[in-house]
């Protein structure tokens, strides 16, 4: 029988600058870093909880403080952990995340095997990584574009009512392909269809989440009518019939902040996989911890949106990297392959 004691802080993360979306704004995340400790090794992992999904510090923190421990006598069973954690209370699919996360990291440290080894893994490198650009006035585009130097690929957050002067802003100073997320901004199909014929002639490769996400029948005939890839986010929670989603979407967005568990990603992109959907893998505003979780998912993905540490103004650890062409890689270490600085 092994026992992990679970340790849970506030993980407060100051970002570099404000960040908006169509939902609001924030200067600072609330997140939490986990523990769990068991025959002298630690497993590290962090919740991001999300106020969309009714989700807090506060929230993550009671799961984490319900859950006390965990005794198991299969450690390396993780399916065990995820049933657990689902019977211990619904929902808290971050705090479950960073759970699950952290015995992960654990087992891999405990077999002294990365895990992508261990979970076999196409590789230990992955997609480029988009890097974000929340909502903002179009002249402080320059100081973006700028910023973002490092990164070959742009996602861009739209759902204003000046998202084309945003485009424009940007195409004046930059031709870097550009991921555009809408975050359920656009509420009609002639808006949608609208911007997507707008943004067709301006090297943009994928589309995220245009119409809300009650939006199924628009969404249909959207799919049919689309020239740009359109991909799920706040339509998929992991909860949702993939099948229905495929009619809807040509891709999803997965993140471990939503389903919970690296495990439960894996076997969604496989399902996903054989219902012809491509696989997106992004993150929440969270540090290079959950982020170098989410780049291990992120291998088995066609896009990587795996930025949320790099929009911090420090990170607790090292994890992922950034290579110079904009791909993901983790390292080759034990577990998650974290270190501390
Ligand atoms: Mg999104």
């Amino acid at each position: 029988m092994k026992k992990f004691e679970i340790e849970f802080l506030p993980l407060n993360l100051p970002l570099k600058r404000k960040f908006t979306i169509s939902r609001g704004s924030r200067v600072e995340v609330n997140n939490v870093l986990v523990k769990v400790h068991c025959d002298g090794l630690t497993g590290i992992g962090e919740a991001a909880p999300n106020h969309r999904y009714r989700e807090t510090q506060e929230s993550a923190i009671s799961f984490l403080d319900a859950m006390g421990y965990y005794e198991t006598e299969h450690p390396f069973d993780i399916s065990r952990l995820v049933d657990k954690m689902e019977e211990q209370a619904p929902g808290e699919y971050s705090a479950k995340a960073g759970l699950e996360m952290a015995i992960y990291d654990w087992i891999g440290k405990k077999l002294k095997i990365p895990l992508y080894k261990l979970l076999q893994a196409p590789g230990r490198t992955g997609p480029r990584t988009t890097y974000t650009f929340g909502i903002d006035k179009p002249e402080l585009m320059k100081e973006k574009v700028e910023e973002a130097h490092p990164y070959p690929l742009l996602k861009i957050k739209l759902g204003t009512d000046y998202d084309k002067d945003i485009i424009d802003s940007i195409r004046e100073l930059t031709d870097k392909p550009i991921l555009v997320d809408a975050n359920e901004g656009w509420k009609t199909t002639d808006r949608a269809l609208e911007m997507i014929q707008f943004l067709d002639r301006r090297n943009v490769f994928v589309i995220e989440q245009p119409m809300p996400s009650e939006c199924v029948e628009e969404m249909r005939e959207l799919r049919l009518k689309s020239t740009i890839p359109l991909m799920a986010d706040e339509s998929i929670t992991g909860k949702e019939s993939l099948k229905d989603l495929s009619t809807q979407f040509h891709g999803i967005n997965i993140k471990l902040m939503k389903t919970g568990a690296i495990s439960t990603s894996l076997r969604i992109i496989h399902e996903a996989r054989k219902l012809g959907l491509q696989i997106m893998v992004g993150c929440m505003i969270e540090s290079v911890i959950a982020d170098t979780a989410s780049a291990l998912v992120a291998l088995w993905a066609d896009y990587a949106d795996v930025d949320g540490h790099l929009l911090l103004t420090e990170n607790p650890m090292k994890g992922v990297e950034i290579l110079p062409q904009g791909h993901i890689q983790v390292r080759d270490l034990p577990g998650l392959g974290l270190e501390n600085i």
